[in-house]
């Protein structure tokens, strides 16, 4: 039985490209100030004005209608719940 010729070749860079995506809204941290929403809510560059945290409207969508879609939160961020 003869091997497969090159059976893996071309495969492998297709995903990579995507998960490396940088939003500069949010500084990929995926939350923004609700008062300045092209503003990241946490991190180096985060707003400060005082205003509450929103989801990236451009990486962190959610459905509204949806209760169990759900922003993603960020690390450390500690819903209230216990
Ligand atoms: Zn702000
Ligand atoms: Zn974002």
């Amino acid at each position: 039985m003869p091997p497969e010729p090159n059976a893996c070749t071309d495969i492998g860079f297709v995903g990579a490209r995507m998960s490396m995506r940088y939003c500069a809204r949010c500084d990929n941290t995926r939350w923004v100030c609700e008062n300045n929403l092209d503003r990241p809510f946490l991190g180096g560059r985060a707003c400060g004005c005082g205003g509450a945290g929103a989801p990236c409207p451009a990486c962190n969508n959610v459905d509204a209608t949806d209760p169990d879609d759900v922003p993603a939160m960020p690390n450390g961020f500690k819903p209230d719940m216990s």
